[in-house]
C-alpha cells in the first residue's frame, strides 16, 4: 500500500448482506459496523487486520444488526411505548400516573427522553429503540416520574430509584453516549 494512504474498501457478499469493508489507518482497535441500508452494512477495521480476522467478527456484527432489526421492528408497532409505560406505572407508581400520549421522536440527539407535565406528553429518543429494555424502561420511568416532580431533586430520584436496575441503566447511557462521542470524531 502506498505510504499516507488513508483508507481501503472492498465489497464482499455475505448471506443477504452486501459488507462493504474498509480498512483505515486512523482506526487502531476494535472493528465496527454501520448499517448503510437494508441490504448493505459498512465494517471498519484497523489496517493489520487479516480478512479472516474481520469475517469472523462481520459475521458477530451481523447476527447483532439482525436481533436488533428485529427488536426495532417490534418496537415500531403502535403501542409498544404506551403499554411499555402503563406496565411501570403498574410496577412503580401503583398505577396513579395519567398522561395523554407517550412516543419515540427523532429529534432528540443529545437528550434520551423529554417530559411536559403540563402537556402530559413524553418524548422518548428513537436512538432507544435499539436499546436493552431494561434501559429502555429506565428512561421512561425516569421521564413518568417527571409528572410528579419536574425537577431532580432528591425526591425525584428516590421515585425514579425504585426502578430496580436503575444504576444500571445510568451506567450504560452514560458509556453508550460516551461511545456515539467518539464515533462521531472518528
Ligand atoms: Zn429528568
Amino acid at each position: 500500500m502506498p505510504p499516507g494512504k488513508p483508507a481501503t474498501s472492498r465489497v464482499i457478499e455475505r448471506g443477504r448482506w452486501t459488507l462493504r469493508i474498509v480498512r483505515s489507518r486512523r482506526r487502531r482497535k476494535t472493528i465496527r459496523s454501520e448499517v448503510i441500508d437494508e441490504a448493505t452494512l459498512e465494517i471498519r477495521a484497523p489496517w493489520h487486520c487479516s480478512e479472516g480476522e474481520i469475517l469472523r467478527v462481520a459475521d458477530v456484527l451481523i447476527a447483532k444488526t439482525e436481533r436488533n432489526l428485529a427488536q426495532r421492528a417490534s418496537r415500531e408497532q403502535d403501542g409498544f411505548l404506551e403499554e411499555r409505560a402503563r406496565l411501570l406505572n403498574e410496577r412503580h407508581f401503583g398505577g396513579k400516573l395519567r398522561w395523554r400520549q407517550v412516543r419515540f421522536v427523532t429529534n432528540q440527539r443529545k437528550r434520551f427522553g423529554s417530559c411536559s407535565p403540563s402537556r402530559g406528553t413524553i418524548r422518548i429518543s428513537d436512538r432507544l429503540r435499539s436499546a436493552p429494555l431494561f434501559v429502555l424502561d429506565y428512561v421512561l420511568v425516569h421521564e413518568l416520574a417527571h409528572m410528579i416532580e419536574p425537577n431532580h431533586s432528591a425526591a425525584f430520584w428516590k421515585l425514579v430509584n425504585r426502578f430496580p436496575k436503575a444504576e444500571r441503566a445510568r451506567g450504560y447511557l452514560m458509556a453508550w453516549q460516551q461511545l456515539q462521542h467518539e464515533q462521531e470524531e472518528e
